[in-house]
């Protein structure tokens, strides 16, 4: 055992870099001082050494916004509190837009922004370059400024913060590299190192772009990807003056910051390639690749149009770096499924300097607190699907995320590389029926049907898209006559032994000691009361429960389930997502379809809503689920996946007559939203209860033994909620938002959207969205009355509100 390496700590982070020491700090913070930092070089000397030191407020999702915002806090104090500098200084940034297109997504990224109580101005191309005089403006739209944005040095920042670790009493370990995990009953329980295991109750992965190769040694699937990425520091430019604002400017895919008496210019282009892709050499530290000139050129030279000044500017440096970017584009902050007391921070996308204090802030506040203190859905490690560590896929995927995160983020945009991997039974049938697929944790999924003669492809733009008639049309079907659904995708648990039920009614809020054949709609709640899941849960019999769930959320669920299965439960969980195919026939007229297909009696008083049974179809069988996701009649076919194109025939041959048409996940969200349906990840997760989130009628509050979170929630109860999740509609017509648009009430900011969609029958777009009130229990009248408003593009719609949806507000033509 190495000098002064103790035998056990508390925590063990591994990973000397801005992630792992600022977990490690803020633990100490948190009088978590039994706390061990390994690192296998130097500190830093994995990607953060050669980090540009942006901070930019100006990120995709309102929880990453968070991050950065708890970041700039500590980047306020971090000297101060520690006695060593961080070079961090306020200069603000301008994001600037050369189109319409761009003008448009830079103004509803400030609406988005505002949602957080970041400050973002709107800026004409004249207003720009009085902030950054040596800049072409003469082209531009617009620009928005940030003046809270900053930036500072990230080895400084990271030395400040393992300083102040070791002052509180952590110990840090340079050239010690964790080469295993040790685990006990699905718990991490220490790191193995050459020199001896360390015992721990918690284990941190903070390893960067080793995060994959470390986290496959514990069985934990982190995709991510180091790719080359570069900046241009120039010699001293005479007379440019210091503290200028920096710029990101994506149409020219750069950003621009002052470095010294120069500039550095840096980028995010297309065209990016992956680095050592199997596996990083074991002496990797300050790691420099080799330039790329041929390849970086052209995209310098376009910036010189940009910035005149750089054109007799000599070039002190050109940096390229390997730093890891993920397929989605979205970091891993979290705890991985099917390993108790791992965490995982890495794969920051290049934004880990600014994200990493407030990433490792939060991290510590999760471990010591057993809650996280923000809603990360979006950065869940249990988001990821199997494939997507493998290295073909990763290569495809991840170059792809670094080529497109200046381009225009257009709503509904879709992946074009490492397509096609997971396929519906059901896939040649729809395609041939005109599908136009988007993709989903690699599911190709329906989006829209093109009709006869139109092209199958996207045009992108922030107001109504090339879909829109067609995907219209399909959700008039639905509400008027009948639709069809390929939503295969769709995870499914079967949950089955002895103590399947009392497992389930433990985790379940709602009661699923029901007969068999009854579903129940539920929500998972964790011991705050917040909704951990939103599923279906259909009892088949005594022993056997199948649990409906996302796509995106089948590995979350899964392990939610598993960690609350106790020693003594005679319990098995299997995942048979692949093994069933799911159509939902819908519409008034899918009783008439269906029934002509089948002996069994489909009748409202032989076939009630919430009732599951398995019955004839054609010369098959299939269980056939009264639930609705769409707000009409209709049943949910889960059918056998060797059965399914047959019953999908069956099904579109009796239909046909009846006016069928195939319908889209882009109809589904229209539908769905008109009727309210919540969305989990986006209109509730963990820190949203069922009483916030107005699903308290899906509560068996006295259900005998009660559930997990039943005394929070009835605490809250007692108190009142302080926020309600609303329904909203735009007066305006021709507005789309889609989510984070801000919420006024009477002029003052009460909340944001968390999902939106346009509603076809409504005519106009649909929203959800928290409105917080001034103090706990306040009448739910004071929600309803005043006047709404929606911030969309920087500019205030006029809107509905109310606590019921806009479409059927109780619930009847499902129930018919
Ligand atoms: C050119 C370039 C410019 C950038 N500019 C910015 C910017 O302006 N703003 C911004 O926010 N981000 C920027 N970034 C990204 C930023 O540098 C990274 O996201 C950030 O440093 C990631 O920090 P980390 O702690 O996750 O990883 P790292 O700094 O890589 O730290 C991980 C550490 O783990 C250690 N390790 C790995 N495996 C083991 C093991 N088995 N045992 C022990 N130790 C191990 C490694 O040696 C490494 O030191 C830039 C990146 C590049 C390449």
């Amino acid at each position: 055992m190495r000098q002064g390496m103790p035998a056990r700590a508390q925590v063990v982070v591994v990973g000397g870099g801005i992630v792992g020491c600022s977990t490690a700090y803020h633990l100490a913070k948190r009088g978590w001082t039994d706390v061990v930092v390994l690192e296998r070089k130097r500190l830093t000397s994995g990607t953060t050494w050669h980090a540009a030191g942006l901070i930019t407020q100006a990120r995709p999702t309102f929880g990453t916004r968070e991050i950065v915002k708890r970041s700039l806090e500590i980047f306020g104090s971090l000297a101060r509190e520690t006695g060593f500098s961080t070079g961090f200084e306020r200069t603000g940034t301008l994001h600037l837009a050369d189109s319409d297109e761009r003008w448009e997504e830079l103004r509803r990224q400030a609406s988005a922004a505002r949602s957080n109580g970041i400050r973002a101005e709107l800026l004409s191309p004249e207003g720009a370059a009085e902030l950054f005089p040596p800049l072409h403006v003469g082209d531009l739209a617009g620009a928005v400024s940030y003046p809270d944005d900053g930036r500072g040095n990230a080895t400084d920042t990271t030395m400040a913060l393992a300083r102040g670790a070791q002052q509180l009493g952590v110990q840090i370990f340079e050239n010690t590299k964790a080469t295993g995990v040790t685990r006990r009953d699905g718990r991490a329980t220490g790191v193995n190192t050459p020199e001896g295991e360390v015992e721990a109750e918690y284990v941190v992965n903070a390893t960067g772009m080793w995060g994959r190769e470390f986290g496959t040694i514990a069985g934990a699937k982190i995709p991510l990807q180091a790719l080359a990425h570069y900046y241009v520091i120039t010699d001293a430019i005479p007379g440019l003056p210091p503290g200028l604002p920096t710029i990101k400017s994506a149409p020219d895919y750069a950003y621009v910051k002052n470095e010294g008496a120069g500039l550095m210019v840096g980028f995010f282009e297309p065209g990016s390639y992956p680095w050592s892709s199997r596996g990083i050499p074991d002496d990797a530290e300050f790691t420099q690749l080799p330039e790329d000139w041929d390849h970086l050129g052209p995209f310098y030279e376009k910036m010189i149009k940009r910035l005149p000044i750089l054109a007799d500017a000599g070039i002190r440096l050109h940096f390229c770096g390997p730093e890891s970017f993920t397929p989605d584009g979205l970091y891993h902050l979290g705890q991985v499924p099917g390993l108790r007391n791992y965490f995982v921070a890495a794969g920051f996308n290049s934004v880990g300097f600014l994200s990493g204090p407030g990433a490792g802030a939060v991290l510590a506040d999760w471990i010591a607190d057993g809650r996280p203190p923000l809603d990360l859905p979006e950065a869940d490690p249990r988001r990821v699907a199997p494939h997507e560590t493998n290295r073909r896929y990763l290569e495809q995927r991840v170059t792809e995320s670094l080529d497109l995160a200046y381009e225009i983020h257009w709503p509904f945009q879709q992946r074009a590389r490492a397509r096609g991997l997971r396929r519906s039974p059901l896939h040649e049938r729809v395609e041939a029926a005109g599908a136009v697929f988007g993709e989903l944790l690699g599911w190709e999924r329906a989006n829209w049907y093109a009709p006869p003669g139109v092209r199958r492809t996207y045009q992108y733009s922030f107001g109504r898209q090339n879909w829109f008639e067609h995907s219209a049309a399909e959700h008039r079907a639905v509400r008027e006559a009948v639709g069809l659904f390929d939503t295969s995708s769709f995870g499914k648990l079967l949950v089955q032994g002895r103590d399947a039920e009392s497992v389930l009614q433990r985790t379940c809020a709602n009661n699923v000691a029901v007969e068999p054949g009854r579903i129940v709609y539920t929500q998972w709640l964790n011991e705050f009361g917040g909704i951990e899941a939103d599923v279906t849960v259909t009892r088949i019999d005594e022993r056997q429960f199948l649990v409906l769930s996302g796509p995106a959320t089948i590995s979350r669920d899964r392990d939610w389930l598993e960690r609350h299965i106790g020693p003594g439960d005679f319990v098995t969980v299997t995942d048979i997502s692949g093994t069933l195919a799911m159509v939902p026939v819908m519409g008034p007229r899918s009783r008439r379809l269906l029934q002509s297909l089948t002996d069994a009696d489909l009748s409202p008083e032989a076939f009630p809503f919430g009732t599951s049974r398995e019955i004839d179809l054609g010369c098959g069988f299939v269980r056939a689920t009264r639930i609705t996701y769409v707000g009409e009649l209709g049943w949910e076919l889960l059918i056998p996946a060797d059965l399914a194109i047959y019953v999908y025939e069956a099904v579109v041959s009796a239909g046909t007559a009846l006016g069928l048409r195939h319908a889209g996940y882009h109809a589904l969200d229209s539908l769905r939203m008109e009727r309210g349906y919540r969305s989990w990840g986006h209109d509730i997760s963990g820190s949203d209860t069922p009483l916030e989130a107005g699903l308290s009628f899906a509560v068996a509050w006295d259900k005998p033994g009660g559930f997990i979170g039943r005394e929070a929630l009835l605490r809250q109860r007692e108190q009142g909620v302080r926020r309600r999740l609303m329904h909203f509609t735009l007066d305006d017509p021709d507005t789309l938002a889609y989510h984070d648009e801000p919420i006024y009430r009477d002029g003052e900011q009460v909340g944001h959207l968390s999902s939106a969609a346009y509603g076809h029958t409504l005519g106009r777009t649909v929203a959800l969205g928290y409105v917080t009130a001034p103090a706990p229990g306040t009448e739910p009248s004071w929600y309803a009355v005043g006047g709404y408003e929606i911030e969309v593009a920087a500019q205030r719609i006029p809107a509905q509100a109310a606590l019921r949806p806009f479409y059927d507000p109780k619930g009847t033509r499902a129930r018919c």
